[in-house]
């Protein structure tokens, strides 16, 4: 009996040992594994904010879904679209997912990851409007996101004193609604959702570019880059992805 008293006692001892010199070890890793999503929440059905406050959308969706298989814990800040790539460079956030188009000029400043969507950039405009496709733009004001690529090709092709920047999608809406701006160039799945909430709006059949989205990551950060390449591999082939996206954009 006192033997086997000894031996749980010792058993108890070593147990205790090990678990205390675990602590550390698991405390350090939990603070080391957030990832730290950026984002403009006003461009659905990418990324919005859902009535309960919370963060929804494809692109936040497709985060957590990473995270979880990183064995990360998803952060996400919200921000305007134009200090995104600014915030990846500065570290203030690990990763931008935000419909953010790859181009050359972008792939200067941050790596890209693989692409997991496409976007079209299409022209809205009110129901009653003379505009009736895109060569109709000439002299007109366009409403644009602020940097965003429909904001680059429209400054490039119609002058920036023809082109009126807001921070985000919704407000360009609303100068349209209001009269402001004449149309508004912006990507066509908020294009669709914009025209669906407000009356009296429409998308033009003619599109302006189509183009590629993709995760920004800051240059030094590889291991984040294969880490997500990685894991949305793994989420394209088991159907992942395209129950994310089917979710929030009807097949039609
Ligand atoms: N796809 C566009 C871009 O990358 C717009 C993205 C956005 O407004 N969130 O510039």
């Amino acid at each position: 009996m006192k033997k086997l008293l000894a031996v749980l006692m010792a058993l108890t001892l070593v147990l205790a040992f090990a678990a205390c010199t675990k602590q550390p070890a698991d405390t350090v890793d939990e603070t080391q594994k957030t990832l730290i999503m950026g984002t403009n929440a006003a461009f659905p059905p990418y990324e919005f904010v859902a009535d309960d406050g919370s963060f929804a959308g494809i692109d936040v969706e497709i985060a957590q879904a990473v995270a979880e298989k990183l064995g990360m814990k998803l952060e996400i800040k919200d921000m305007e679209f134009n200090s995104l790539i600014s915030a990846v460079q500065g570290g203030s956030i690990d990763i931008a997912l935000a419909g953010m188009t790859v181009t050359d000029e972008r792939k200067e400043s941050v790596n890209f990851s693989d692409t997991y969507a496409k976007g079209v950039q299409v022209v809205i405009v009110k129901e009653d409007s003379a505009i009736a496709t895109v060569d109709d733009l000439d002299g007109k004001t366009i409403g644009v996101q602020a940097g965003t690529t429909g904001d680059i090709y429209c400054t490039d092709d119609y002058g920036q004193e023809n082109v009126k920047q807001f921070n985000n999608g919704a407000l360009a809406i609303q100068a349209l609604l209001n009269g402001q701006v004449d149309c508004v160039v912006i990507d066509n799945e908020p294009a669709k959702a914009f025209v669906a909430a407000n009356e009296g709006l429409k998308i033009l059949d003619t599109s302006y570019a189509d183009e590629d989205y993709a995760a920004a990551i800051a240059k030094e950060n590889t291991e984040l880059l294969d880490n997500f390449n990685k894991a949305l591999a793994e989420l394209k082939a088991d159907g992942t992805i395209d129950k994310i996206v089917e979710k929030y954009i009807n097949a039609d």
